[in-house]
């Protein structure tokens, strides 16, 4: 895996990973289990990507998770994973989610990567300074982003993309030094 596709100054820009949940950080299928009148789903995540996720925050970029789902499931992996900034259940849909960061934190879209695999995912994908697409994506949004993974949703493609992104950014060998440190100190 190399950074194919990702300009360096593109992805030097970047403050703002933005990741689609369903089908992005899980092969898009969940289990809905009725009790009463509670409805469980339930969702399978990549290990892989759950250290991607650390080593972008520990490069000081930002991590989103945006869908239209709302789910006890992603937000617990959220809280797992210290991603604070956690969209679910949008009224408004994924692109007033972002614009409310970027506001809040005073970025443009040029400064946003999202990560996407469906239609859903397409007025982000025009915005965003980075448009990329899981291995999995519908053809509309492998036609719209400019980078393009070979891993499929749910079996580590939000790691492939943060493998990517923090390379081109030359900060990856330096994260995973990092991160091998800290492992030897604990
Ligand atoms: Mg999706």
């Amino acid at each position: 895996m190399i950074a194919v596709g990702i300009p360096a100054d593109v992805a030097r820009g970047i403050r703002l990973v933005s990741l689609d949940v369903d089908g992005v950080l899980t092969d898009g299928s969940f289990t809905s289990e009725v009790s009463d009148s509670a409805v469980t789903e339930s969702r399978r995540f990549s290990v892989l990507d759950g250290l991607g996720i650390h080593l972008l925050q520990s490069a000081g970029l930002t991590v989103a998770f945006v869908s239209g789902k709302r789910s006890a499931a992603v937000e617990a992996r959220a809280r797992d994973l210290g991603v604070e900034e956690v969209h679910l259940d949008l009224p408004f849909g994924k692109v007033e989610a972002i614009e409310g960061m970027l506001q809040r934190n005073g970025w443009s879209w040029t400064q946003v990567a999202h990560l996407g695999d469906d239609l859903a995912d397409l007025a982000v994908l025009e915005r965003a300074g980075l448009p990329a697409a899981v291995a999995n994506a519908v053809p509309e949004v492998r036609e719209i982003a400019d980078w393009v993974g070979e891993v499929r949703g749910g079996e580590g493609a939000v790691r492939e993309f943060a493998r990517a992104l923090l390379d081109s950014r030359g900060e990856w060998a330096e994260q995973v030094r990092k991160y091998v440190e800290k492992g030897r100190r604990s």
